[in-house]
């Protein structure tokens, strides 16, 4: 075994992760947090938490990851920042490149989450960026007094929708079935706000105008019907769910149909010292809290696996 191996890398820097650094430093393993390009995952995309227990007035997501850090780092994590490009699970201790260094370690905690889902239309892939968002917190303040649409039923896109209200004189959801996903207390919300009108059983079938490379409008269809209709609008987020981080380990780890990442008693992978925590081993809870529980579980798996190798 490698001296120069480390005792715990955490791949990933959202509530898993962090909670899995905190605990595993606490432990005095010193883990490694590779922190991803996106440090703080999801939630640094989010506005106001509500639900996480022990703030009763709520916190901004970006604080909370930032507490989260502090306190991992008060006892002894420690942050690289950049996403690992290559791993191999296949022996002891397991090796990963990290902007083209070779680590190595003897436990693995992957907390990489989930990203957002795109619709998969050519005409949102050359408007990203340009009117087509997936992340209202980070381009809302540029949608001021315009009209937006937001894309999805669950509790993103009305979130979304709610944080665009606003900026935006008119919000529009755009949900492909005639009842939402998100729940009661975001939807009554949703329904008491003037400013957002829901269009019901509609998909999105084209972003206008790739040619004029701005967003001019949606052009949505009903199911089973081919008559068009378009609506007017100067922005599209689209908030339809996440796919899990999980293309490095594609072949290596054991994962479902989806892509997440199966874990057995615990936070165990189908190779014995990798352990899995947070959205890309859970794609039924997926809370920040149940992220951060898991992470948690992780860290005390590793710390076990750890003692007994
Ligand atoms: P989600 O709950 O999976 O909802 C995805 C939504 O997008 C669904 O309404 C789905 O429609 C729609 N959709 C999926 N693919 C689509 C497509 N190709 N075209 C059109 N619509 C499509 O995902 P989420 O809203 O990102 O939420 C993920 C998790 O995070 C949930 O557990 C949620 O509770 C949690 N969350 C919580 C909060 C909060 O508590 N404040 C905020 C954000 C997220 P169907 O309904 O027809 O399937």
């Amino acid at each position: 075994m490698s001296s120069s191996a480390e005792d715990v890398i955490i791949l990933g820097s959202g509530p898993a992760g962090l909670t899995a650094a905190l605990y595993t430093a606490r432990a005095n393993l010193r883990p490694l947090v590779i922190e991803g390009n996106e440090t703080g995952g999801q939630l640094v995309l989010t506005t106001l938490v509500e639900n996480y227990p022990g703030y009763p007035d709520g916190l901004m997501g970006p604080e909370l990851i930032s507490r989260m850090r502090q306190q991992a780092e008060r006892f002894g994590a420690r942050f690289l920042k950049g996403d690992a490009t290559a791993a191999d699970l296949s022996g002891s201790p397991f090796t990963m490149m990290v902007d083209n260094e070779v680590r190595q370690t003897r436990a693995l905690i992957v907390a990489t989450g989930a990203s957002a889902n795109l619709l998969g239309l050519e005409s949102e892939r050359k408007l990203l960026g340009h009117g087509v968002s997936t992340c209202a917190t980070c381009d809302g303040f540029f949608f001021r007094d315009q009209q937006v649409a937001v894309v999805g039923g669950g509790d993103s896109a009305v979130e979304e929708a709610l944080f665009l209200t606003k900026f935006a004189t008119k919000v529009t959801l755009i949900h492909r079935r005639d009842k939402l996903r998100a729940s009661k207390i975001m939807q009554e919300r949703t329904f008491a706000n003037s400013k957002i009108e829901v269009l019901w059983n509609r998909r999105v079938v084209e972003i206008l105008d790739p040619s004029q490379g701005k967003v001019t409008g949606v052009t949505t269809r009903s199911d089973g019907s081919s008559s068009l209709e378009t609506l007017a609008c100067d922005g599209v987020f689209v908030a339809i769910g996440h796919s899990p981080n999980t293309k490095l380990f594609s072949g290596q780890l054991e994962m479902d149909e989806r892509g997440y990442i199966v874990t057995n008693h615990g936070t165990m992978t189908s190779v014995p010292g990798v352990f899995a925590a947070g959205d890309v081993q859970d794609h039924v809870y997926k809370q920040a809290v149940t992220a951060a529980g898991s992470g948690c579980m992780a860290a005390l798996d590793a710390e076990r696996y750890l003692e007994n190798l």
